[in-house]
């Protein structure tokens, strides 16, 4: 879906958008994006309520399971005229707004609220709070029933829990 600067009038054009795409580890559906588009001075701003599904594994137990993300959003849209753009970059560093750049005379809403949804994933992804995760020894899924391992605590273990966390983080 494609908004032509041209075609936003002055009032604003709104958008209601709805999409899915899968990334190598999850699965996101787009259930609504139900916002409005306006023209500020140069730039553009799109604003509006993002509504997601993610279906990811669970870090602990690696189990599959969705997550509802309801969002509200709001990102400048930049048109790219070089070096102007990047003085733009610098002055325009309000933690809550996100930034998009353009090249072309239309935005595509696809691009941007995709952008927006993998930003919206968590980074501690955890089918419950307390998930008790996978038995280290046997790899049963402590969450669905118990098994007969010692479960006595062991340092190679806690180092290498560590090592994977460490991993986890540096890969997000
Ligand atoms: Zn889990
Ligand atoms: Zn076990």
């Amino acid at each position: 879906m494609r908004i032509y600067f041209e075609k936003i009038p002055e009032e604003g054009l709104e958008i209601n958008f709805s999409d899915n795409f899968e990334t190598s580890e999850s699965v996101f559906n787009i259930n609504s994006f139900n916002g409005t588009i306006y023209a500020v001075n140069e730039n553009f701003i799109l604003t509006g309520n993002l509504n997601i599904t993610i279906e990811d594994s669970c870090d602990r137990c690696l189990k599959k399971f969705k997550e509802d993300i309801d969002e509200k959003i709001l990102i400048e849209i930049v048109k790219e005229s070089s070096a102007e753009a990047e003085a733009e970059e610098i002055e325009l560093k309000d933690e809550d707004m996100g930034l998009y750049f353009v090249r072309e005379e239309y935005i595509d809403m696809e691009e941007i609220i995709s952008q927006e949804a993998v930003l919206l994933r968590p980074v501690k992804r955890l089918c419950s709070q307390d998930c008790k995760g996978l038995c280290p020894i046997c790899g049963t899924n402590l969450n669905e029933e118990t098994c007969s391992c010692k479960q006595e605590t062991d340092d190679r273990w806690a180092d290498l829990k560590k090592l994977l966390e460490n991993k986890n983080r540096n890969e997000v």
